[in-house]
Parts: C-alpha cells; sequence; structure tokens
C-alpha cells in the first residue's frame, strides 16, 4: 500500500523546520492524520497547507516544548480533534557546542531545558494516548531523536552530546516498559544532517570544523532522516527498530 499509515494519528515535535518538517510531511504522504508542534505558528501554518495541497490532513499546535502546561494542553487537542495519538516524533531540540570554561555563558541550561525537559514533557502529555493505541489497536510508536553525539566524542560537545546519551538511554529503558503494551519505542541517531541546528551555533570551533566537514562528506537531508522515521513507522507491528544509527557516508 502506498498509505500504509491510514488511521494513524502522529504528533511531530520541532516540526517548524529541518528533520521534524521532513517528517510530518512524509507521515501525512504515507496516510497519517499529523500534528505539527513547535514555536514558529506561521511555519507551522505554512507546512499545513502545504500537506494539505498534496492531500494530507494536518493541524498546526504552536507549542513551546518546555512548558509543561502547553504541551498538556496540545494533548487534549490531539485527543479532541484527531481521536487520540498513536505516534510521537519527539524531535525537538537544539545544539549549542561551547568549551566547558565557557559553562557560564549559559548555553547548557537552554540544551537541558529543550533536549531532555522538553522531551519529557512530550512524553509525559502523549503516553498515555500512545498507551491507549497500543491496547485498542495493537501498536503504537514513541521515536525519540536522538543523535551519533550520543555515542561519540566531539570536542565542546560535552553537553549536547549527553543530552543526546540520555534521549537513547531513556529510550532504551521505555521500549522495555512500554513494549509490553505494544508502544514500540525508537531512538534515531543521525550524523549531520543540514538544517537549522547549525546556525543557533555561537561557538567559532565548532562553527570552523562544521564549515570544514563539508569538505570532506555530504551532509545527510531532512529528507532522509524522514524517509526511515516513515519506514520505522510502517513496520509489522511485532518489528521495534530499538536504535538506528544514520551517517552521512563520509562522516568518520
Ligand atoms: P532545526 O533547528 O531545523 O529544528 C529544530 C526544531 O525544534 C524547530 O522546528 C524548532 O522550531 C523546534 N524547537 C526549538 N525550540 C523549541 C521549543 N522550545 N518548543 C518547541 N519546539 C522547539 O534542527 P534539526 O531539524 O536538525 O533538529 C531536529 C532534531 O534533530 C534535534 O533534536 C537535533 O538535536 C537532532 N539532530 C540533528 C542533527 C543535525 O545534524 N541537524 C544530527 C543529529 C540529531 P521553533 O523554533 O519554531 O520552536
Amino acid at each position: 500500500s502506498t498509505t500504509p499509515l491510514q488511521g494513524r494519528v502522529a504528533v511531530v515535535t520541532g516540526a517548524s523546520s529541518g528533520i521534524g518538517e521532513a517528517a510530518a510531511e512524509k507521515l501525512a504522504s504515507l496516510g497519517a492524520r499529523v500534528a505539527v508542534l513547535a514555536r514558529r505558528a506561521d511555519r507551522l501554518q505554512d507546512l499545513v497547507e502545504r500537506i494539505a495541497e498534496n492531500g494530507g490532513t494536518a493541524i498546526a499546535i504552536p507549542t513551546d516544548v518546555t512548558d509543561a502546561a502547553a504541551l498538556q494542553a496540545a494533548a487534549d487537542r490531539v485527543e479532541t480533534e484527531l481521536g487520540g495519538a498513536d505516534l510521537l516524533f519527539n524531535n525537538a531540540g537544539v545544539m549549542l557546542p561551547a568549551p566547558v570554561e565557557e559553562l557560564a555563558a549559559g548555553q547548557w541550561q537552554h540544551q537541558i531545558d529543550l533536549n531532555v525537559t522538553g522531551l519529557m514533557n512530550a512524553i509525559g502529555a502523549f503516553t498515555p494516548q500512545l498507551v491507549r493505541a497500543g491496547r485498542a489497536r495493537g501498536v503504537a510508536d514513541l521515536i525519540n531523536t536522538s543523535s551519533i553525539a550520543a555515542q561519540n566524542i566531539f570536542p565542546a560537545f560535552a553537553v549536547y552530546s549527553a543530552t543526546k546519551a540520555y534521549v537513547t538511554h531513556l529510550s532504551r529503558h521505555l521500549r522495555v516498559e512500554l513494549g509490553a503494551k505494544n508502544v514500540r519505542v525508537s531512538a534515531i541517531e543521525p550524523g549531520i544532517v543540514g538544517t537549522e541546528l547549525q546556525s543557533h551555533v555561537t561557538d567559532q570551533g565548532a562553527l570552523d570544523w562544521l564549515e570544514g566537514s563539508k569538505e570532506s562528506m555530504e551532509w545527510l537531508t531532512p529528507q532522509d532522516i524522514a524517509d526511515t522515521i516513515g519506514f520505522i513507522a510502517a513496520l509489522p507491528p511485532r518489528v521495534n527498530l530499538q536504535q538506528v544509527t544514520i551517517m552521512p557516508t563520509a562522516q568518520p
């Protein structure tokens, strides 16, 4: 079938750009109805209109995922308007590398607030819907965006890498806890993908490293990750890709 996700309801955080935006379009093209979350309402509205033009269904729910109450309100809307989620692509995140001597500049807190607390807020708000869907239809998905940074050592990326190690390890635990309830849990760990993520970086050393890496490799595109998310979601209910590391071919 070209619409293997027909009847499913997906929630995508960080859907206003990059990986989340591409994944929302992919999931919609595979037949899921999609709720798109991020802070930039105008970008979400454009995405919803594009999905509709391509024959899909999506709703925009402008949400700051660091605000637990806002996420709970978003979950209530998904419940009322779409009948509850059976897929959460928990993807909003930020990467702000800096040498540890510069911790005082405060970028560490923002990464923990979004990559850890924001991720948890979404899990807290939507897991009851996923568990209910798992019980009712035999399958639901929680897909968390981690990073190759969870595994490898990149200088100045300590805090970012630690937030992503949290995401990967949490996912392994939740997979065992929720798998028993027909909720599959996956962590996706991309190498470098060309998105707006790099545009927030201020550390000159990290900027030079990122720019220099383009000489030796072709970065992944958001579409590459979106295709993988679609693949994971469309697998038969008995199959759970626990951890997917997806790298530019030439990235060491
Ligand atoms: P982008 O910067 O393009 O996307 C980040 C998304 O998160 C945006 O939609 C942004 O929207 C949203 N976001 C930021 N802050 C908040 C917030 N407080 N509440 C809700 N949404 C928020 O980067 P990517 O697409 O690359 O990043 C997506 C994920 O992929 C991140 O978790 C990142 O760590 C991970 N990743 C990226 C890699 C890469 O090389 N690009 C590699 C490995 C992992 P808005 O500003 O409108 O809120």
